[in-house]
């Protein structure tokens, strides 16, 4: 029984869907103005996660995320770069889907883009007009949030204190701002706009999220994800969008992940700690180390990101590999049961997704296995990381044992006789030749070992 700790209710719950297996997910996608920083990566790591898991469970996952491709600070960045907001996005777009591949991340089954879906939002838009939800001002649609009573339901926020016709334009903004909030804003100098009955303009950023996940998935969502920083006012404000129009529950259960922080600080360009995915390479990390990382924590944790930490998971990430390695190469056939390691593993992640215990079990097995490799049997112990590798995507079923042809083995040989012989710096040019040819020796009690660089 998979449990999940869902915000509305703020205590975990026994998941349920709506309907028999199936499960619709959606999670809030990238802001397409820069490129991905390891934060948003956290997070999309945590939604696989969570998708895997029930998949895994046997349900059939619907997964919506959109891509924001015009939204304030995009436009802001468009302009000083003079380009139109359609040319701007297209890398940050692709430099996502290369970095959500890279981690092993589970295709979603759409991203829609909010440029995409204007007629949607404006419908959704009128709708609200039309329940006496929004209000027209000045060119511009706002939500009257004192007209929709569960406003603050999700973040608990207190609207008492609300100034009467007080109104927020921007598309972020804090919890002590708490507004009527902005759902069109009229046509500006320079931005885009698109005509719609109400007059020309553009949506608001969380108008976008309640017209596309409605639009895919129905008025009522299983699940929704996104980073904690979405709680408010993001999705407060989907709710209010979506239940003020159709009346009906918006979400089941709301999931949000927690931070990940730099040397203890929030991530911003201005100090300097702010990380992509192609800094982690450039320094020589492997995305998957990445990954490890993020999933040694739970997701509702806040997570403080080091590059002493990374290169731990890489090295770490690296053993698992070996471990793996040593199966393919020794066989043992030894009859221990592998059913309390699977079930210690299938409640960990069902707990709220424990990915930390979860990964815990996989050591279990290694320490295990190198107490008494005979009690068990290597092909068994194989399917299950396997299986397990189905939730933690680390891409076990990749690592392959590379047999190194006869001509690296002959000089192998070759140094070998020369170290027995004291020849250490003609050993040392046959090391290099060798690794020229792509190939690392490893000197070890049990002889030189070979592996592929
Ligand atoms: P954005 O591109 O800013 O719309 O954010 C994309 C996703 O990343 C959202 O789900 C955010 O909540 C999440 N996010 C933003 N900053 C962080 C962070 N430092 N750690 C984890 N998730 C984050
Ligand atoms: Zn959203």
């Amino acid at each position: 029984m998979l449990t999940l700790y869902n915000y509305l209710t703020r205590q975990k719950e026994e998941f349920h869907p709506l309907k028999g297996k199936k499960v619709g997910l959606y999670t809030c996608g990238p802001t397409v103005y820069n490129f991905a920083h390891i934060g948003n990566l956290r997070t999309y790591i945590f939604e696989d996660v969570l998708r895997r898991t029930l998949e895994h469970a046997g349900y059939e996952v619907k997964h919506i995320m959109n891509l924001t491709d015009v939204e304030d600070k995009l436009i802001r960045d468009a302009q000083k770069a003079g380009q139109n907001i359609f040319d701007f996005v297209k890398p940050y777009e692709q430099s996502f889907f290369e970095d959500i591949d890279k981690l092993n991340i589970q295709p979603a089954e759409k991203y829609p883009k909010a440029t995409e879906h204007i007629p949607e939002m404006i419908a959704l838009i009128q709708n609200l007009l039309d329940k006496g939800l929004a209000y027209k001002s000045n060119g511009s649609v706002y939500f009257h949030i004192s007209k929709f009573k569960d406003y603050g339901r999700l973040s608990g926020i207190d609207k008492s204190g609300l100034k009467a016709g007080a109104r927020v334009d921007a598309d972020e903004y804090n919890k002590e701002d708490v507004q009527d909030f902005v759902l069109w804003k009229a046509k500006k100098e320079g931005e885009p706009f698109w005509p719609a009955p109400f007059g020309e303009g553009r949506p608001g950023w969380h108008i976008e999220c309640s017209a596309m996940s409605m639009k895919y998935l129905g008025s009522t969502l299983d699940i929704h994800a996104g980073g904690i920083d979405l709680l408010f006012p993001h999705h407060e404000n989907e709710i209010a969008q979506s239940e003020g129009a159709t009346g009906l529950p918006f979400v089941k259960y709301f999931v949000e992940g927690e931070h990940l922080l730099v040397d203890g600080q929030k991530m911003s360009k201005s100090l300097g700690n702010f990380y992509t995915l192609r800094d982690i390479e450039k320094k020589g990390y492997s995305p998957l180390a990445f990954r490890y990382l993020i999933l040694t924590s739970h997701y509702r944790s806040s997570l403080n990101f080091t590059w002493e930490s990374l290169a731990g998971a890489e090295s770490a990430l690296e053993k698992i590999f070996d471990f793996i390695r040593g199966l393919l190469e020794q066989k043992t056939t030894g009859d221990k049961d592998m059913g309390p390691y699977k079930k210690d593993f299938t409640e960990n992640i069902s707990a709220d997704l424990d990915t930390a215990g979860a990964i815990a079990i996989v050591w279990k097995i290694i320490s295990d296995y190198r107490a008494d490799s005979q009690a068990m049997n290597s092909r068994e112990i194989l399917k299950l990381l396997y299986d397990f590798d189905e939730i933690l995507g680390l891409g076990l079923k990749n690592i392959k044992v590379d047999k190194a042809p006869q001509k690296i083995k002959d000089l192998a040989e070759e140094r070998e006789r020369l170290r027995n012989e004291k020849e250490w710096n003609e050993a040392d040019k046959i090391r290099k030749e060798i690794e020229e040819l792509g190939w690392d020796v490893k000197d070890t009690s049990e002889g030189p070992e070979l592996k592929k660089r």
